[in-house]
């Protein structure tokens, strides 16, 4: 492939909203171009690595028998209605409606949309179990879109489902899709770990992330050097040593009343982290308003704060859809569906933060003075901590080991959370109707191509494996018009080429450095400099990722690069 054909439009500068290398990179070498925040266009080279890492992603999902399918993206408000998640999934919920003024959802996962699917046609207990996934684009407006394809708002992910008549094969699909991801993660070259994991909006029992170690990583996970334990630091069991006041928990569980529902269930539709360290927590209610608020520095997260609180003993009203939680720098406030009578008790501290955060004009709070100590305490709660370095593993034997972490694949046990909500059953051995037991399995395809650079790059740019790479070979005629140069650059491509190895050549009428400088950017394995000795048949050789560099015959060519 000629590069004067192929839009590869690189740059010198980098571009001043990049803060990480593999933003900057795929921008910098051609590769990706922004066109809304969180929104890209993936140019020839991107778009060429992408269809390399699917094509791992396909043939490993083949060998443990998912078969493919496409689900539309374009979802009726009515099964998300029946999940319960059009109001619970939160702002990350695009929605729209269509000319007759119905509503859909552009798909930011599809369990609804699968459960949908085979409800209708899956009936019977022997058409189980059955394995499904896509690739596809997915939309979630996230808060804080950034760090390039890391966190998109349109980003493509492979989804899998699973349906099930006995747990048993739940466990057994569970476990060959983590394998299938450890294979594809191998295959990528890459340094992970697969981690217990909390089941966020998802829901459902029992789920585990796959974690790309890498600095840049917004998750942090805690392993043990010698056993296969790791966790989500969020998960981290030693997390809940402190565990609430006896006189906390009295000021809480006055807020139930009879017939309430659980704040699990509340919680459990939130999608936003909740802060660790509970700074500031108020609780208030009456019959039908109950609002909590927490600030503090660090990620924290539903199933923390239902443990903390041991809420599966606390009812909160059934009207009671609305849990606010503030970061430490006030950027993750995240009003969920409050209703428009909605209450918050709340000190002059935390309304003016709140009404800063999302502006007095555009919340549905009206807030109620509260006073600390009166109204409510948080005291109770200061004792709670993160893990910390010299913390010990759950056995108790070896202190733990942190490191940082790029969530690129979470894989679930759902049960039967949604064909229940949604009645998508089927009739089991004795004729009766049973609600399909369900496993969901996502892999980020986008977020692992950068995951993988943050992962290979070095400071001259793109480093891609051969699995991987845009194409094989690098080749840079020096001087492009030079009858000598342009035959062997020619000879040396089709050699290449039955030799099954693909290769870009730069022809462009620009200076070696330049040409040389752009070759580091981009990344190919290896590239090939076609110069001086041309006329003899020599060329010089240099691999990307080691930047050994030799001269070679022509002849030896093929044998040294395999
Ligand atoms: P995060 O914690 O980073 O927001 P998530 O837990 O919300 O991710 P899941 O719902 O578990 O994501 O989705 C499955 C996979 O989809 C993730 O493991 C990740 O690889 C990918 N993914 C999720 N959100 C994004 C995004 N905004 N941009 C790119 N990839 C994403
Ligand atoms: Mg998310
Ligand atoms: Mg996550
Ligand atoms: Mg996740």
């Amino acid at each position: 492939m000629k590069q004067s054909n192929i839009l590869i439009p690189t740059l010198k500068e980098v571009p001043s909203d990049a803060e990480i290398k593999s933003h900057q990179y795929l921008i910098r070498a051609g590769y990706v171009r922004q066109s809304a925040r969180g929104i890209y266009s993936y140019l020839p080279l991107a778009q060429n690595v992408k269809n390399k890492i699917e094509a791992i992603v396909r043939e490993e999902l083949a060998e443990i028998g998912a078969t493919e399918v496409l689900m539309p993206v374009l979802q009726p408000a009515e099964i998300w209605k029946e999940s319960g998640r059009w109001d619970k999934y939160g702002a990350d919920l695009m929605k729209m409606k269509d000319r007759h003024n119905r509503d859909f959802a552009l798909g930011p996962t599809h369990e609804e949309m699968v459960t949908d699917l085979l409800r209708d046609d899956i009936n019977s207990y022997k058409k189980l179990p059955l394995t499904v996934f896509q690739i596809q684009t997915k939309f979630r407006d996230e808060r804080r879109p950034r760090f390039g394809l890391l966190r998109g708002r349109e980003f493509l992910m492979k989804d899998a489902y699973s349906f099930h008549s006995e747990t048993e094969t739940l466990d057994a699909t569970f476990d060959d899709m983590a394998k299938a991801y450890g294979k594809i993660l191998d295959r990528c070259g890459l340094q992970w770990r697969s981690v217990i994991a909390d089941s966020g909006a998802i829901g459902g029992k029992g789920s585990r992330e796959f974690q790309v170690i890498a600095e840049v990583g917004e998750d942090t996970i805690v392993y043990d050097k010698n056993s296969d334990y790791a966790a989500n630091v969020e998960m981290a069991e030693v997390y809940y040593e402190a565990k609430p006041s006896t006189a906390a928990k009295e000021s809480l569980t006055k807020v139930a009343t009879p017939g309430m529902k659980s704040i699990a269930d509340v919680v459990a539709g939130l999608n936003v982290p909740i802060e660790q360290t509970i700074k500031s927590l108020l609780v208030q209610a009456d019959d039908e308003v109950v609002m909590v608020l927490v600030r503090g520095d660090h990620e924290f997260n539903d199933v923390k704060l239902k443990n903390m609180l041991d809420l599966d003993t606390i009812a909160l009203a059934d009207e009671t859809v609305a849990m606010t939680v503030m970061g430490a720098d006030y950027g993750s406030l995240g009003p969920i569906n409050a209703p428009a009578e909605m209450k918050i008790y709340a000190d002059n501290n935390v309304q003016d933060i709140v009404n800063a955060t999302v502006g007095a004009n555009e919340s549905d709070f009206h807030f109620q003075n509260a006073n600390h100590g009166v109204d409510f305490t948080v005291e109770a709660f200061a004792d709670l901590r993160m893990v910390q370095a010299g913390d010990l593993t759950p056995d108790g034997k070896n202190t733990l080991s942190f490191a940082k972490g790029i969530e690129v694949g979470h894989i679930f046990k759902l049960g039967t959370l949604y064909s229940e909500a949604m009645k998508a059953t089927y009739l089991d051995e004795n004729g009766r109707q049973q609600p399909f037991i369900m496993g969901c399995y996502g892999l980020g395809i986008s977020r692992l191509m950068a995951a993988i650079i943050e992962q290979t790059a070095d400071d001259k740019g793109l480093v891609w494996n051969k699995l991987l790479a845009p194409y094989h070979v690098h080749l840079i005629p020096i001087k492009p018009a030079d009858e000598a140069q342009a035959a062997l650059t020619t000879e040396i491509e089709q050699l290449l080429k039955e030799n099954n190895l693909t290769s870009l050549i730069d022809d462009r009428k620009e200076r070696p450095g330049v040409k040389f400088a752009d070759s580091e950017l981009i990344g190919l394995p290896v590239r090939v400099t076609i110069g001086k000795r041309a006329a003899e048949g020599v060329v010089e050789v240099k691999v990307r990722a080691t930047g050994e560099s030799f001269e070679i015959e022509v002849a030896e060519l093929v044998a040294k690069i395999n």
